[in-house]
Order: C-alpha cells, then sequence, then structure tokens
C-alpha cells in the first residue's frame, strides 16, 4: 500500500500561490525517480483555489479535494461549497471533521455523518480526521473518544469502499508539540484493531499533528501509520517534499 503525503493547506495560498507550489512541486519530483509508485500525494486547498488545482493536477498522479463542504449538491444553503461541483472539477477526495471544524465551526458527529455519506456518494475519498483534546488526553479518554467519533460518523457508511482515517491529537495540530512515539503508536494500532473489529477492510490510518521533516522518518516507520496530514509544514514545497521522501 502507498504512503500518503496529505497537505492541509487551511486558509493559506491565493490560486496564484497555489499554482506556483503544484508547478515546483512537479518540477522536484519529476527529479525523483518512480516518486508515485509509493507514494501518494493529497492537496486540499481552500475551496478559491481548487480551479487553479484542477489546472494544474488534473491528468497528474497529484490529488485534491475541498477541506469542507455541504453535504447537499445544491439548494438555499448561502456560502457554502458543493461536493458536486468540486468532483466536477476533478477533485477526488474530501477532507472531512478537521478539529478546527469541529471546535471553531462547532461541526458535531451527526453532521460529519451526513458529509462522510455525501463524499462516498460523489466518488470522493473520505479523509476523515479524529482525535482527542489535551484535557481528554490528561483525563485518560483518548481512545473513548476517537472510538465515539468513528462509531458516531462511520456507522451508516459502506464499509466496502475505500476509507482514509486521520489520527490528530487536538493538542498537537499546529502547536510544535508532536505526539510521541509510544503515543502514536499505541492509538494507531487501537484504531486498526476497532476499525477491523468493525469489519472495515480498505482503510488506511494517518497521523496528524506538528509533522516536520524532522520527525517524520520515525513516525513513518510505525506499524498503522499510513501516511501524514500535514498543516504547517505542507506550505513550503521543501519540507513536504522532504516528509514525502522519509
Ligand atoms: C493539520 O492542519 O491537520 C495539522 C496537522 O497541522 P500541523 O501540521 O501544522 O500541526
Amino acid at each position: 500500500m502507498k504512503k500518503i503525503f496529505a497537505a492541509n493547506w487551511k486558509l493559506n495560498k491565493t490560486p496564484e500561490e497555489a499554482r506556483q507550489f503544484i508547478i515546483q512541486f512537479k518540477n522536484e519530483v519529476f527529479k525523483q525517480d518512480s516518486f508515485f509508485n509509493t507514494r501518494d500525494v493529497f492537496i486540499f486547498p481552500q475551496a478559491y483555489s481548487l480551479e487553479a488545482l484542477s489546472q494544474l493536477c488534473n491528468g497528474t498522479q497529484i490529488q485534491f479535494g475541498p477541506q469542507n463542504f455541504h453535504f447537499e449538491s445544491s439548494g438555499a444553503f448561502t456560502g457554502e461549497n458543493s461536493a458536486a461541483v468540486a468532483k466536477q472539477l476533478g477533485a477526488t477526495l474530501a477532507l472531512i471533521g478537521h478539529s478546527e471544524r469541529r471546535q471553531i465551526f462547532d461541526e458535531k458527529n451527526s453532521l460529519l455523518a451526513k458529509k462522510i455519506q455525501k463524499a462516498q456518494a460523489e466518488k470522493l475519498l473520505p479523509i476523515f480526521c479524529i482525535g482527542e483534546t489535551l484535557a481528554e488526553r490528561e483525563a485518560g479518554a483518548t481512545l473513548d473518544v476517537c472510538k465515539k467519533q468513528i462509531s458516531d460518523c462511520l456507522s451508516e457508511i459502506d464499509k466496502s469502499q475505500r476509507l482514509v482515517v486521520a489520527y490528530e491529537p487536538v493538542w498537537a495540530i499546529g502547536t510544535g508539540k508532536v505526539a510521541s512515539t509510544d503515543q502514536v503508536a499505541e492509538v494507531h494500532q487501537q484504531l486498526f484493531d476497532f476499525l477491523t473489529s468493525l469489519h472495515f477492510k480498505n482503510f488506511q490510518l494517518l497521523y496528524g499533528g506538528s509533522v516536520k521533516p524532522d520527525n517524520a522518518k520515525e513516525l513513518l516507520a510505525l506499524p498503522h501509520v499510513d501516511g501524514f496530514l500535514i498543516g504547517g509544514a505542507s506550505l513550503d514545497v521543501s519540507s513536504f517534499l522532504k516528509i514525502a521522501l522519509s
């Protein structure tokens, strides 16, 4: 199975900056022999930059998708984005349940469940984010929290379709505090066992939270770490590529 390197650009990069990133990234990647034989590259730009990605990534091995979308394709939902339109632009992925969506925009598991079903209906691969807050970790509730996020959001989906789950401890996102290898190894093993017990057969587990070129290699070597969801370090071609080459 290929390792996944997923870039979450958050509310960064204009369409022109997105274009420059992809042009530079392609130039660098073409210097690496068979880069895509062992790696999947996923990019999540802000919605206004999806079209720029569409122009430069369609027909290449770089995949992209929206960071957020509505669970309906169209209608009276002022200000929302359509997964169906993202699909028309060539998107193959959808980011769902990032902790910033949960915390800042108050997205609940019940809403996220609908979004995951919508992603599947549009044939967009869901990259579903889960993770505990610092208070939850300190209370010893990490696994309960992650399992509940999975149970609440994934019970209605088609288990035969491919699924990516990104474990992102909230306290490690954008803080520079990376989870220790022991912490990541324990949670990933438990998540692997839990998803298997729920009869998911075609899933991969990503780690996210302050992944940088200097910590990527040891995290990637852990069992059931199938790649990364990367925020800050994905904004720069050279650091993103260093992580992907770890
Ligand atoms: C993220 O945005 O999902 C993330 C993990 O951010 P960072 O790598 O900056 O911690």
